[in-house]
């Protein structure tokens, strides 16, 4: 897996900065310019979040483990999604419209 580059400089971005990445872009600290989520990788962000919950759904069925059991397995969901999510990026250098 790799990690997404700036579509002008094509410097890779840095991990713990795209974890934190929430709003669709970021400013490429090399070259200053402004990288746009693609809609393909949007989409594919979009898709990421119910697959997960479904996973956790069919795990929590499959064991007995109480509130806290609970509590604790969808922290760990989260943070594997949240430590996986910045693979699925993708930037561009058009705010283009999701459809
Ligand atoms: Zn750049």
């Amino acid at each position: 897996m790799k990690l997404p580059a700036c579509w002008s400089c094509k410097k890779q971005f840095i991990y713990g900065k795209l974890l934190l990445f929430w709003g669709g872009r970021t400013i490429c600290p090399l070259c200053e310019k402004t990288n746009y989520l693609t809609p393909e990788s949007r989409k594919k962000g979009a898709w990421y979040t119910p697959i997960l919950i479904i996973l956790m759904v069919i795990g929590l069925n499959m064991f007995d483990i109480g509130f806290s059991g609970i509590i604790l397995y969808g922290l760990i969901f989260l943070l594997i999604g949240l430590s996986l999510s910045p693979f699925t990026f993708k930037f561009t250098d058009e705010n283009e419209p999701l459809f």
